[in-house]
C-alpha cells in the first residue's frame, strides 16, 4: 500500500504519537504489587545464642513484603521461594508508575494544547 506522507496540518498533536509509543510499554506489564520486598537477619529469644553476640551469626535470611494500606505499614512473611516473585512484582509496580507519570506529564501537555486549539476556535 503507498504510504502518503500527511503534512502536518493545523490541529496536528505531536505528543499523541509519543503517547502511543509510551503506552505500548503498558503491553509489557506483568503482574505488580505496591510495596517493598525487605530481607532480614534476625535474633532470636535464646540470649546465649551467637546471634545475639555477632551480627553475621543472625538467623534468616527472612523475607517480608510491606506495603502501606490506609496510612499504616502492613507486613506479609513470604517464604525464600516467594520472595523472588514479590520482588519481581514490586519492581513491575515501581515501572508501571514511572510509566504513568510520563503520560500523565504528556496528557497535561496535549490537553493544554487542546483546549488553547478549543478556544481560538471559538
Ligand atoms: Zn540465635
Amino acid at each position: 500500500m503507498p504510504a502518503r506522507k500527511a503534512a502536518p496540518a493545523a490541529g496536528v498533536d505531536p505528543t499523541r504519537s509519543r503517547f502511543r509509543q509510551i503506552r505500548e510499554q503498558l503491553q509489557q506489564v506483568d503482574y505488580f504489587l505496591k510495596g517493598t520486598v525487605l530481607k532480614r537477619m534476625m535474633k532470636c529469644g535464646q540470649p546465649t545464642c551467637a546471634c545475639h553476640r555477632d551480627a553475621s551469626r543472625r538467623h534468616g535470611p527472612y523475607f517480608e513484603w510491606t506495603y502501606k494500606l490506609q496510612g499504616k505499614t502492613v507486613s506479609v512473611k513470604l517464604s525464600p521461594q516467594a520472595a523472588p516473585l514479590y520482588q519481581a512484582a514490586t519492581k513491575q509496580h515501581r515501572q508501571l508508575k514511572v510509566v504513568l507519570a510520563r503520560m500523565e506529564r504528556l496528557s497535561r501537555t496535549a490537553l493544554a494544547r487542546l483546549a488553547r486549539q478549543a478556544d481560538t476556535i471559538d
